[in-house]
């Protein structure tokens, strides 16, 4: 078993920690909010003051963490937890961010003699509470073979994409298409409440139909159809909309990178601006089902 520092202990990385109380490891945590260290502490972890502080003497550093400018004060610019860090520490950043930034911190880490994995993951709250995440892995073969262990820890599926950033390129990929077919899915319910349908109904035919989808299937955006998810606790916990907005940010930009044609993403990613802009921004991403209901 290992001594774990776990910095950032929000929605996502509250469990994740948890979890790997549960296997044994000794995790000492920090987050900016200290009254969010309670459940982690509760369940056996020990509460850190500073980054520092969690990082010393760890074998492994995992961070989950809002965005990429915020991983990178930490890191390199401002904490400058790098300088503090042994190199027998492997990093491991679970936060969604630009491959840009992923690949500043690989080089500075690098510089220092410390190696590091992007490894955002997809699942939800609901995916890191069960310990059934998806890790999707940038980085070189060794640290991804030293990871590996760990993460299984906090998730079933364990994929290595490639090189420093390819973690966080994949995961953009994926969460722009998340971001298309949860508007479509709440679009097409709202088509069939309006239409004098029951929402729970017409998800059980859709699920047995070729409209089936993720969104349908385990995060229902219809409050009340599914039992557990945001949408059935006023759209409370789960992925926020300002999350979804900086994830489709990153996509659009790698898209225009890439030169790629991305239609379906722009939309979205307008859509959820004006529902962020609506006042949404730290509800859940499946509270768009209320930008069709004209009700709301
Ligand atoms: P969150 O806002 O609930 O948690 C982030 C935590 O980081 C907060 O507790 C905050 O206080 C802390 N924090 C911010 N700056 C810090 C700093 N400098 N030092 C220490 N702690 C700091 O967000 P979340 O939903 O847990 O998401 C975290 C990351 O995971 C994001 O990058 C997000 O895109 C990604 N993600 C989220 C989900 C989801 O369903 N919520 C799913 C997949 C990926």
């Amino acid at each position: 078993m290992a001594k774990v520092g776990f910095i950032g202990v929000g929605n996502m990385g509250a469990p994740m920690a948890i979890n790997l109380v549960k296997a044994g490891h000794d995790v000492v945590a920090y987050d900016l909010m200290p009254e969010l260290l309670k459940p982690v502490v509760e369940a056996g972890a020990t509460a850190a003051a500073s980054p520092k502080q969690a990082a010393e003497g760890a074998e492994f550093l995992v961070s989950m963490l809002p965005s990429g400018p915020i991983v990178e004060s930490l890191y390199i610019h401002d904490e400058k937890l790098l300088d503090a860090l042994s190199t027998e520490t492997l990093v491991i950043d679970c936060s969604t961010i630009a491959p840009e930034n992923a690949k500043n911190l690989a080089t500075a880490a690098g510089e220092r003699g410390i190696s590091v994995v992007d490894a955002p993951v997809s699942g939800g709250v609901g995916g890191a509470v069960a310990g059934t995440l998806t890790f999707i892995v940038g980085g070189e073969q060794a640290a991804f073979e030293r990871a590996r262990p760990l993460l299984e820890n906090m998730g079933k599926n364990v994929f290595h994409a490639g090189a420093s950033g390819a973690g966080q390129m994949a995961k953009i990929c994926n969460n722009m298409l998340l971001a298309v077919h949860m508007i479509g899915t709440a679009e097409a319910l709202q088509l069939g409440v309006d239409n004098g349908l029951d929402p729970k109904v017409l998800s059980e035919i859709m699920l047995q139909s070729s409209g089936r989808n993720w969104s349908l299937e385990v995060y229902n955006p219809y409050p009340g159809v599914q039992d557990g998810v945001p949408a059935s606790k006023d759209y409370s916990g789960g992925f926020q909309v300002a999350l979804m907005n900086k994830d489709l940010g990153l996509a659009l930009a790698a898209a225009g990178n890439s030169q790629s044609t991305a239609p379906m993403g722009h939309l979205a990613r307008s859509l959820f601006l004006q529902h962020q802009r609506n006042g949404w921004a730290k509800k859940d991403f499946s509270s768009i089902q209320q930008w069709f209901n004209k009700e709301s």
